[in-house]
C-alpha cells in the first residue's frame, strides 16, 4: 500500500533530464563518446516519448487473452507487435520456426494413505474470489513444458528444493528415491535441475509445488489481498534441460526453419535436453494432503516449509498415482524482428529483445517487457520521423516460445550466428516490471555502461533510476532480490546465468549482453493470476515503471548504436576473472584435492588485465583508427569462447560464464574449471584450466591488436 501512495505522490519529472544529460556531457565522462553533446540532445528527445498511458494500453491488449507459444492468440500478439514496429518505421518481419513443443492432454494426480484411502484428487482448478480473468476457457491446465508422458504409481519422498545437496542428504539418511515419486518445492534452482537430478537418481516421477514459505502467505498477504501466491496458484514452467542446450530439442546448433528437412532433426527420443520421466506442477492446496500424510524421518533443518504441520521425508505412508499425457508436435512459432539500418556501421548490430509468449496471460512475465519495449520502439520511431538515423543497425526482437526453453531466440541466433559475430550488444528484458526495485545483470564489460545510463533516467520515486537502485541495494527491503552491499559506492550488478533469451547470444555466440528488470513482491509467477488485474493492483497501477523501463531499454540501444568507441570495460572484466581464479583455487584447497597449477591461468589473467588498461586508455581518449580499436574490442569477447564448448555440453561455449549444470538459472563462473573441481575430477579440471588459459591469451591478443 505504501508503494502505491508513493507512486501517486511522486510523478517522475522529465524536467530533470536535460540537467542530468548535460551533467554527463559536461563531465566528458560518457565512456565511448568523444563529444556527448549531440547524443545528449538525441537522448533527451527520446526520453520524452515513452508514455506510461500507452504502455498501459499495450499491456492491456497483450494480456487480454492467454497466449501460449504456437496458439492463435500468440499469433495475434505477434501481429500487434509487428504493427507497432511498422508504425515506428522499422523494417519488420514475422519470422516463423517449426519446433517441437508439448501441450497437455491429460494431467492427473491422486494420492492414497497407508490404508489405501484416497486423500486427494487433482489438480484442482486455480481459483480465488473475484479475479476477473481466471475463468477464461483458453487457460491451459498446469503442466511442465518438456515433461514426459506416463502413468506411474509409487511411494513418495520429500526432497526439499531438489538441489544436489538435498538428494545427498536423503541418501545419507538411507532414503532411496529409486522408483519413487519425488515431491520438491519450487525455489533455489531451476525446476529442470530438480527433475534432472531426480532422473539421475532413478526416480519414477516428480511433483513440483509452491510452498507458502517461498512465495505464499509466509511472505505476506496472498492475492487478492496482496501480491503473494494464493492456495490454488500453480507455477507452470519448462523442465527442459536447458543447461545442456536450450532451443528446439531436435536441432541443437541448427535453426528450425520451416524448410529444414525432418532428416536434419534429431528424433525426440534421442534428444539431449528432454527429461525421460514425468513431472507435474501443483498448488500447495494439492500438495498439503500428500505432505501431511508422509511418514518417515522428520524434516531436517531448513526443510520445513510453511504448511501447518511438521514435514517428513516419507518413503512410506503415501502412494501417489500420476498420469501425464503430453501431445508432442512440431508447431509453428513466430518471432517478430524489426530493423533500422545503421548509416556508418550497418554490419554492427545492436540487438534488443524480449519474449512475447506467456504460460497464461503473463502480465508481468513477459508482457511488462513487451509493453516497455513497444514504448522504446515508439521513442526510437519519433527520432526516425525527425530525421535521425543510428550509426549502427538496431534490431528489436519479440521472441516466441521462451517459456518452453528459449526457443525463438535460440533458433534465430543459430540462424544468424555468422552475422552476430559483428553484433556489438544484446540487451534483454523479460520480467520488466513486478515492482519498484531496478536490477540488472550483465557481462562484466557492460556493468559500467548500465550504471552510467541509469543516471539520466528519472525514477517514479524521485531522483534517478540509479540513485533509487543504489538506495534499494544499501537497505534492501524484505522482498528485494538485491544483495545488500554495505556502504556501497556503486550499485552491484549480477552475472548472467540463464533462464532468459540472452543465453544464446552470450553463451553460444559471445555477444556482450545485459538483462534488466524492476522487481517487487511477486507471488503469481507462471500462474493464471499473473494478469492485468494483479498487475494494476500490486505492481504498477499507473504504468510508471513500464515507462521507466521503456526509457532504460531504449537508451541502452541508442547509446550503443551511436557511440564512437565501444564502451566495453575490460579492466573490470579482467579483475573479475582474476577473482574467479582465486576463488576456484581456494575451493580446490578447501576440498583437499591434490594441488592444481593455477599459475599459467593467473599469469594469463594478469596479461589480459595489462592489455585492458592500455585499451581503456585508448577508449578514454579516442583518436586515430577507431574502426581498428572497435574491431579489437569486439573480438575480445568472442575470443573467450572455446570451439569445443564445455565438457558434456558443447553448445555452451563461453569459458567465463554458463548456467550451472546443477543451478540452471544462476551463473557459474569459469564453469569448466569450477564444475570439474565440484566433481572432484582433477584431470578434467587441469584440462579446463588449460582451455581457459588459451582463451584468456586469445582475448589478450585480440585486445592488443588495437595498438
Ligand atoms: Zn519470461
Amino acid at each position: 500500500m505504501l508503494r502505491k501512495s508513493l507512486a501517486l505522490l511522486l510523478f517522475p519529472t522529465l524536467a530533470l533530464v536535460p540537467a542530468l544529460l548535460s551533467a554527463q556531457s559536461a563531465s566528458h565522462a560518457v565512456f565511448g563518446y568523444r563529444d556527448f553533446a549531440a547524443q545528449a540532445k538525441t537522448e533527451q528527445k527520446f526520453l520524452a516519448v515513452p508514455s506510461a498511458e500507452l504502455a498501459g494500453q499495450h499491456l492491456k491488449i497483450l494480456t487480454a487473452e492467454p497466449h501460449m507459444a504456437a496458439t492463435p492468440e500468440d499469433r495475434k500478439t505477434a501481429e500487434y507487435v509487428a504493427q507497432k514496429f511498422r508504425d515506428a518505421g522499422l523494417q519488420t518481419e514475422i519470422v516463423p520456426y517449426r519446433v517441437l513443443l508439448n501441450q497437455p492432454k491429460v494431467v492427473r494426480v491422486e494420492a492414497f494413505d497407508a490404508a489405501g484411502k484416497r486423500i486427494m484428487t487433482g489438480p484442482n482448478r486455480e481459483h480465488i474470489d473475484g479475479d476477473p480473468f481466471q475463468d477464461n476457457p483458453r487457460v491451459v491446465m498446469p503442466f511442465n513444458g518438456s515433461s514426459g508422458s506416463g502413468d506411474v504409481t509409487a511411494e513418495v519422498v520429500y526432497a526439499n528444493y531438489g538441489r544436489l545437496e538435498d538428494f545427498d542428504q536423503l541418501a545419507a539418511q538411507h532414503i532411496d528415491v529409486k522408483g519413487k515419486i519425488v515431491i520438491c518445492r519450487y525455489g533455489a534452482n531451476f525446476r529442470g535441475v530438480k527433475v534432472y537430478i531426480a532422473e539421475q537418481r532413478g526416480a519414477a516421477g516428480v511433483l513440483l509445488y509452491s510452498d507458502p514459505q517461498d512465495d505464499g502467505y509466509y511472505k505476506g498477504d496472498a492475492y487478492p489481498d496482496g501480491p503473494w501466491r494464493p492456495e490454488s496458484g500453480v507455477q507452470r514452467g519448462s523442465v527442459q534441460y536447458l543447461f545442456k542446450y536450450p532451443g528446439d530439442p531436435e536441432t541443437p546448433g541448427v535453426a528450425s526453419t520451416l524448410d529444414l528437412p525432418d532428416s536434419a532433426r534429431i528424433p525426440n527420443e534421442k534428444t539431449g535436453n528432454q527429461p525421460r520421466i514425468i513431472s507435474i506442477p501443483i498448488s500447495y492446496h494439492d500438495a498439503a494432503p500428500i505432505l501431511k500424510a508422509l511418514k518417515g524421518p522428520g524434516a531436517p533443518l531448513g526443510w520445513q516449509g510453511a504448511l501447518p504441520f511438521h514435514y517428513h521425508l516419507g518413503q512410506a505412508g503415501v502412494k501417489v498415482h500420476l498420469v501425464s499425457q503430453q501431445d508432442y508436435q512440431r508447431r509453428t512459432i513466430w518471432d517478430v524482428i524489426g530493423k533500422i539500418d545503421g548509416t556508418e556501421h550497418p554490419a554492427e548490430w545492436v540487438v534488443a529483445g524480449n519474449h512475447r509468449d506467456a504460460w497464461v496471460f503473463g502480465a508481468v512475465d513477459p508482457s511488462s517487457g513487451t509493453a516497455a519495449m513497444l514504448e522504446s520502439v515508439h521513442g526510437v520511431g519519433e527520432l526516425l520521423k525527425q530525421g535521425w538515423r543510428p550509426k549502427r543497425t538496431i534490431v528489436f526482437c519479440s521472441w516466441d516460445a521462451e517459456e518452453e526453453g528459449l526457443i525463438g531466440s535460440t533458433e534465430w541466433v543459430e540462424q544468424h550466428a555468422k552475422a552476430l559475430e559483428n553484433a556489438v550488444a544484446y540487451f534483454n528484458t523479460d520480467v520488466a516490471v513486478s515492482g519498484p526495485d531496478f536490477s540488472a545483470e550483465a557481462v562484466p564489460s557492460l556493468k559500467q555502461f548500465i550504471r552510467q545510463l541509469t543516471q539520466v533516467v528519472p525514477s517514479p520515486l524521485g531522483g534517478t533510476v540509479y540513485s533509487q537502485w543504489l538506495a534499494s541495494q544499501s537497505s534492501p527491503n524484505q522482498h528485494s532480490a538485491a544483495k545488500a552491499a554495505p556502504a556501497a559506492q556503486e550499485v552491484h550488478l549480477g552475472d548472467l546465468g540463464s533462464g532468459s533469451d540472452f543465453t544464446p547470444f552470450f553463451q553460444h555466440v559471445g555477444v556482450p549482453s545485459t538483462d534488466i528488470g524492476s522487481e517487487g513482491p511477486y507471488g503469481v509467477y507462471h500462474s493464471v493470476f499473473d494478469n492485468f488485474a494483479w498487475y494494476t493492483q500490486n505492481a504498477d497501477p499507473h504504468f510508471l515503471y513500464l515507462q521507466q523501463m521503456a526509457r532504460v531499454f531504449g537508451l541502452e540501444a541508442l547509446r550503443m548504436a551511436d557511440c564512437d568507441v565501444l564502451p566495453y570495460d575490460y579492466v573490470t572484466y579482467a579483475r573479475e576473472i582474476t577473482a574467479y581464479l582465486a576463488a576456484a583455487q581456494r575451493k580446490e584447497t578447501d576440498a583437499s584435492l591434490a594441488p592444481l597449477d593455477f599459475g599459467p591461468a593467473q599469469a594469463a589473467a594478469a596479461r589480459l588485465a595489462a592489455a585492458a588498461e592500455k585499451a581503456h586508455a585508448m577508449q578514454s581518449a579516442p583518436s586515430g583508427d577507431l574502426a581498428k580499436l572497435n574491431l579489437a574490442l569486439r573480438q575480445t569477447e568472442t575470443a573467450l569462447l572455446s570451439t569445443a564448448g564445455l565438457p558434456n555440453r558443447p553448445w555452451y561455449r563461453h569459458t567465463i560464464f554458463a548456467p550451472g549444470e546443477f543451478t540452471g538459472y544462476s551463473a557459474v563462473a569459469i564453469p569448466g574449471v569450477n564444475e570439474a573441481i565440484d566433481a572432484r575430477n582433477l584431470k578434467l579440471a587441469a584440462q579446463q584450466l588449460a582451455v581457459l588459459t588459451q582463451a584468456l591469451d586469445r582475448a589478450t591478443s585480440a585486445l592488443a591488436s588495437a595498438q
